[in-house]
């Protein structure tokens, strides 16, 4: 039975969408409210002279998680989706000219890790070991699960302790690999979800066991069908979403959540509301500050946020054959880039780039015979000063220059279309604070029970998924924010703060 006043998700992320559709699943009202006039978040689309532009993720991990989602609506992701692996995941092309395939095909990489350095095959061997280990504990035990309780952090030390966790990723790394570009290779992963190798925990080493387990994927039509197919099944399961419906404020009565009021002024009773927005804007922005412990403002203050992106978009009227699908082109300097863009936040003359080539796998992206791409920079976030409609333009023109003479040929006179979205786009259109490209710098201070947790502690009713929460951006790690989130959340027919034990637990279904 579904409960009269419905459940409000606060934006339509992967987090959102997730969200909503469990808990429709459980029986609840939903109605997802979203500022933009498109669902997705930072899977955003632009659409433009026949190329299709994802504006945000394109590296599909763990489709499994996706696949539940289909499932909770009595559906299966084959039905709406065709998803592809890619091999290579990732080429990683270095300044000296040197290039890598980063491939699940563990005797060509051993046989390429060879090449680069004989001596740390053996080393990277012990090295996919532990990551092994640390998935087994990290991924397998911890990402979806609550961690709302200091205790929750004292029972996995003990684990964190033995499998080295209060190392940084390259750290850990570099006890096992000498080679300074294999180094790079098997690091700059955390850098597609916000952190920097030197400073994330060596936790996020389980994104290369992740990789090897599930493959890298691709949905052919882009992330954006993927998009498409969730908002389909999870209206088909009743859920509402309502595009353009900025949420201005979470009214709290007696530290429990009364209602949403939309910037159109309108009053949305509710007992729950999931927010999938930055959890620094929900309750900077939204919550008045006196429903907040003491310290809240203080707290806010000192969230470090993750950098920033500029992502340039382009199609060309040729055909780049032999370009792959992801490639990664490692500027001259790593560690002292990396602190120029976390720590010193200026912007350097130089940059490593990820170029994401969607035709190589789906033609269908671009007119026949043209091709689609993105480019993505890491860059300061907006709390470095930057003005980007001074910088932007020239800064894209120099990424072009450098594709132009490392990757693609001729380029600048193949191009039809270009735009960029820079970190002003994050902070203006998807209410990022700072510009974050993925909200709260995923470090070990900010991790786990030390990161925003998925139920409120300030607010009853207030629930978060999405990248700012635990465990933390990337779309597993959002999507699975949303199984947390419906582990804690009351069952329909529960009051917020009433105990969950007295409910039976079981599925309704919609
Ligand atoms: C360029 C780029 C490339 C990436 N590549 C990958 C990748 O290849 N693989 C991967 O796994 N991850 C990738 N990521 C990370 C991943 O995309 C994100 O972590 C994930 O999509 C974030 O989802 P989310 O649920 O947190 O919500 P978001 O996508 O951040 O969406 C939040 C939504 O809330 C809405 N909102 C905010 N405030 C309000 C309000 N007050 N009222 C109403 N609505 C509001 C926003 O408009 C937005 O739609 C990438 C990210 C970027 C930016």
């Amino acid at each position: 039975m579904a409960t009269e006043e419905p459940v409000v998700v606060i934006g339509s992320g992967f987090g959102g969408l997730s969200a909503a559709i469990r808990l429709r699943a459980l029986g609840h009202r939903v109605v997802v409210l979203e500022a933009r006039d498109q669902p997705g978040g930072r899977a955003g689309v632009v659409r433009r002279e026949g190329h299709v532009f994802d504006t945000g993720p394109t590296v599909i991990t763990a489709p499994h998680l996706f696949a539940e989602l289909f499932e909770l609506a009595g559906r299966r992701m084959e039905e709406f989706l065709e998803l592809v692996p890619v091999d290579p995941f990732y080429r990683v092309q270095f300044s000296d000219g040197s290039r890598f395939d980063y491939i699940a095909d563990e005797a060509r990489l051993l046989r390429q890790i060879a090449q680069f350095s004989p001596d740390d095959v053996a080393g990277y061997q012990r090295m996919s070991e532990r990551s092994r280990q640390i998935f087994e504990v990290g991924y397998q035990q911890l990402v979806a699960e609550p961690f709302d309780s200091f205790w929750d952090m004292v029972r996995i030390l003990p684990d964190m302790l033995r499998l080295g966790s209060f190392r940084s990723l390259y750290a850990t790394v570099a006890r096992y690999v000498e080679d300074d570009r294999l180094r790079q290779v098997f690091t700059f992963q955390p850098l597609l979800i916000g952190g920097n190798p030197f400073r994330v925990t060596s936790i996020y080493l389980l994104i290369h066991w992740l990789e090897k387990k599930w493959g890298v994927h691709f949905v052919m039509g882009g992330t954006t069908r993927l998009v498409e197919a969730l908002v389909e099944i999870m209206e088909s399961m009743g859920a509402q979403l309502r595009l353009g419906t900025p949420v201005e404020q979470i009214e709290v009565d007696q530290g429990r959540v009364k209602a949403v009021v939309t910037s159109g002024g309108e009053r949305i009773p509710c007992r729950f509301v999931v927010s999938n927005a930055d959890p620094c804007h929900t309750y900077g922005e939204l919550i008045d500050n006196g429903h907040c412990r003491k310290n809240h403002s203080r707290r806010l203050r000192r969230i470090r946020h993750s950098m920033g992106l500029f992502v340039g978009f382009f199609g060309t009227k040729r055909r780049y054959e032999g370009v792959a699908h992801h490639t990664i082109l490692m500027g001259p300097r790593y560690r002292e880039l990396l602190e120029d863009i976390f720590e010193r936040k200026v912007l350097a003359d130089d940059f490593s780039l990820y170029l994401h080539r969607p035709t190589a796998t789906d033609p269908g992206l671009a007119p026949p015979g043209c091709e689609t791409f993105y480019v993505l920079a890491p860059v300061p976030n907006n709390e470095s000063g930057i003005d980007w409609s001074e910088e932007g333009e020239g800064y894209f023109e120099r990424i072009l220059e450098s594709l132009e003479r490392r990757v693609l040929p001729g380029l600048r006179q193949h191009i039809t279309t270009r735009f960029w979205h820079s970190p002003n786009y994050f902070e203006r259109e998807l209410r990022s604070v700072a510009g974050a490209g993925f909200g709260p710098e995923p470090r070990l201070s900010q991790s786990a029970w030390f990161r925003f947790h998925n139920r409120s502690k300030d607010v009853e009713g207030l629930y978060f998924v999405g990248a700012g929460v635990h465990p933390g951006a990337g779309l597993p790690g959002v999507i699975n924010s949303a199984k947390i989130v419906e582990k804690v959340l009351p069952r329909p027919g529960i009051q917020a703060g009433e105990k969950r034990g007295s409910f039976k637990v079981g599925r309704e279904t919609a």
